[in-house]
């Protein structure tokens, strides 16, 4: 029988339209669809009516399907001759562990193919009015994890050296390590008083953003109720959110 294949698929940050249009054409190509729970649902009405949705939508910390169960599932459904598209949330090699289901795929012997996705590591900032990168207050931006590995006890930042760039510090899966990232960074020289936004669910129509200091921003965060999934940004530009929140502005023009 002909092999199938895998497509993983990244669906943008949350906003529909932000998906590729190479990415849209593998949802409607799409025998069996694989999403986790960040993916807007909405984009499964683009599956044709035969397709087989699977969700696999894992919490922070404790994983529903675990993965190597969902890398069987790609497979199996591949080596059945399905066209599986593995729809992953902003970039499928951006963290949520892409790189292992492609991994896998590959050594399984199944033909694949990968549709980068606008990550919310940069659209989601793009969308609370925060430019990763500004002339006049970042030259770099660093994007790392704030959850620590269950099996792994020390913490694979090194927030000295970040503590030490001026460029824009974006955290992903960073809540509930909130006071641990904002004293590591004040403890190894970061300025207190350096701006730090949080953006929860970017790019979708409950998009919420609160601003602080890296000296508040955990009182800022209990008083605001922040909760996951969202970004952490540290850095000036920050400071732009307030001017450059266009969909604020839009929400504003047609209210
Ligand atoms: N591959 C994804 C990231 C997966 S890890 C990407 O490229 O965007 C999951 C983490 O991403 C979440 O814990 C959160 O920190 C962040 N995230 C993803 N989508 C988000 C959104 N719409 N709003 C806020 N944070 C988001």
């Amino acid at each position: 029988m002909m092999s199938g294949k895998v497509w993983l698929v990244g669906a943008g940050p949350g906003d529909i339209s932000l998906i590729t249009v190479k990415g849209l054409d593998c949802i409607k190509n799409a025998d069996v669809l694989v999403y986790d729970r960040l993916v807007n649902h909405e984009l499964l009405n683009y599956a044709p009516a035969h397709c087989e949705k699977v969700n696999v939508g894992k919490e922070s910390d404790h994983h529903p399907i675990p993965q190597i169960q969902i890398n069987q599932i790609l497979v199996e459904y591949a080596k059945q001759g399905k066209n599986v598209v593995r729809l992953k949330s902003g970039d499928p090699y951006v963290f949520g562990r892409g790189g292992e289901e492609a991994q896998e795929i590959v050594e399984q012997g199944v033909v694949f193919e990968v549709v980068p996705g606008v990550t919310s590591a940069i659209g989601g900032l793009t969308y609370a009015g925060i430019p990763v990168t500004h002339r006049d207050y970042a030259s770099s931006f660093h994007v790392v994890t704030g959850h620590l590995r269950a099996d792994k006890a020390k913490d694979p930042i090194n927030w000295q050296a970040l503590a030490q760039l001026e460029g824009t510090i974006v955290i992903l899966m960073g809540v509930s390590n909130l006071e641990h990232i904002s004293n590591e960074l004040i403890r190894y020289g970061k300025a207190a008083t350096t701006p730090v936004a949080i953006v929860m669910w970017a790019s979708r129509n409950n998009q919420r953003v609160v601003t602080g200091t890296l000296q508040n921003i955990v009182q800022v965060a209990k008083e605001q109720q922040v909760k996951p999934p969202a970004l952490i940004v540290v850095g000036e530009v920050v400071r732009l959110h307030k001017l450059l929140d266009f969909t604020q502005l839009l929400a504003e023009t047609t209210a």
